[in-house]
């Protein structure tokens, strides 16, 4: 969702006739979009903005610019510990952007500028990254509260984007090239419930699947209490809807789901993995795990690692907990050592690299479709297969945003190898 307000920022800014810079040092304008997820994006950003004093005070019309979920979180901070960022702009903001650059030169005064709420996504205005695949947001914000989530605070609640647009921006895509489109939202599964005419996101799906010429559909993130069986079979019996499922488990341990409100139970998540893994044909299943919540105790953490050795993942973002003030878990006593979580945190990252490596070996000698997305390291090409697993093989840059055929020749935990037949 970050990136994609990216490409809107930069549309923005292009249509405006400013242009992109290989190098930081040579513009005029840097704009940072910030993540407020984890504590991590927040640190981060305060070493770019410090990074960048020296260079504003080398170059005094530099207009650095914050934007995204931090910067409406702290806005006030941001402000007062970095009296040189010239404009601070909320995630509700990006089209006001070209408007509040142009304030800031004529008046040379900072802007503040953050709407709490709101709806401000065009789907027709954003900069593709690539020529052959791209985003398409169908929601914004969130109506679930995990509660160590700060989503919804940033973000607001859920709206859904009429399946019209959507419909209407794929096939503009579609017929200037785009074969791979990825649907967006914090919960696509809960999409459309809140819509004049209610639709799921199943439907939408459907309709979408039936543009001529895409090649490939994928959407992210699906939460495992609103997941249908309706989505597992359109995604078994529709060809150019991905096999892949991001379906977040969090945590193994029922005690655990119930205090992050996340509404499932491990049995139930086992359930629906065993339904995906019996009814979509080589399906693969991703996931994201917190370790180190507030009361989780080994015997919690155990039951992840089960989850994690019965459904055996293709892949898994884990992250440690982080605090975020203003969510409910803030306020949620934790007595294990940080020590502790840590251990329990490698121990996770272990396991779940080893089954994604044992995994990946099992499609070794298999020829696979994929599409090539760009230069890899040394002279490889980088493409993803259907299941979005990244391979790497030799071949020319003219194949980049083809789909073509290679034999997996390799396997590691991240990536797979092959030779394009
Ligand atoms: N809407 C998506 C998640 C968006 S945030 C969903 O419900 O799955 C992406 C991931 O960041 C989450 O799945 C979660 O694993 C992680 N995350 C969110 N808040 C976090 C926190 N406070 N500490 C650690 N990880 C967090
Ligand atoms: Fe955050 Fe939960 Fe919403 Fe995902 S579903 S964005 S984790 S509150």
């Amino acid at each position: 969702m970050n990136e994609f307000d990216s490409e809107r920022i930069a549309y923005l800014l292009d249509n405006e006739g400013y242009f992109a810079t290989e190098n930081i040092y040579d513009c005029d304008i840097v704009i940072i979009n910030t993540c407020a997820v984890r504590e991590k994006a927040e640190n981060k950003l305060y070493g770019h903005i410090g990074n960048l004093k020296n260079f504003k005070t080398a170059k005094p019309g530099l207009i650095i610019c914050v934007g995204g979920c931090t910067a409406q979180n702290l806005k006030e901070k941001i402000s007062k510990d970095f009296p040189y960022v010239d404009i601070v702009f909320g995630t509700h903001n990006i089209s006001q952007l070209p408007e509040l650059i142009l304030k800031k030169i004529k008046s040379n005064k900072n802007i503040c500028e953050i709407k709490e709420k709101g709806f401000d996504c065009i789907l027709d205005k954003f900069k593709r990254t690539y020529s052959f695949k791209s985003y398409i947001p169908i929601s914004i914000g969130c109506n679930n509260f995990c509660s160590y989530c700060i989503v919804p605070y940033v973000r607001g609640r859920e709206i859904s984007i009429k399946p019209e647009e959507i419909y209407k921006t794929a096939k503009r895509l579609v017929s200037e090239g785009i074969i791979e489109i990825m649907l967006l939202g914090q919960n696509v599964n809960s999409y459309g419930k809140d819509l004049d005419k209610p639709i799921t996101f199943s439907h939408l799906l459907d309709k979408i699947s039936q543009i001529e010429g895409l090649k490939r559909i994928r959407f992210m993130t699906s939460h495992p209490k609103d997941i249908s069986a309706e989505l597992i079979n359109i995604i078994a019996d529709t060809p150019n809807i991905m096999n892949h499922i991001h379906l977040p488990l969090q945590a193994g341990s029922d005690k655990v789901l119930k205090m992050m409100n996340r509404n499932y139970t491990k049995e139930y998540y086992l359930e629906i993995a065993n339904n995906i893994r019996s009814v979509i044909k080589n399906s693969c299943i991703t996931t994201d795990i917190i370790t180190g919540f507030p009361g989780e105790e080994r015997e919690d953490f155990d039951h992840t690692l089960d989850v994690v050795k019965k459904v055996r993942f293709n892949r898994a973002f884990t992250f440690i907990y982080s605090k975020r003030e203003g969510t409910s878990a803030c306020d949620l006593i934790d007595n294990v050592s940080k020590k502790e979580k840590k251990e329990w945190f490698k121990e996770l990252v272990t396991l779940q690299n080893q089954i994604s490596l044992e995994e990946n070996q099992k499609i070794v000698g298999e020829c696979l479709e994929v599409l090539v997305e760009g230069k890899g390291k040394k002279n490889f090409l980088e493409g993803r297969l259907e299941n979005n697993s990244v391979v790497n093989f030799e071949g020319t840059s003219d194949l980049i945003g083809k789909l073509v055929n290679v034999q997996i020749t390799g396997a590691k935990s991240f990536y797979l190898t092959g030779k394009i037949l």
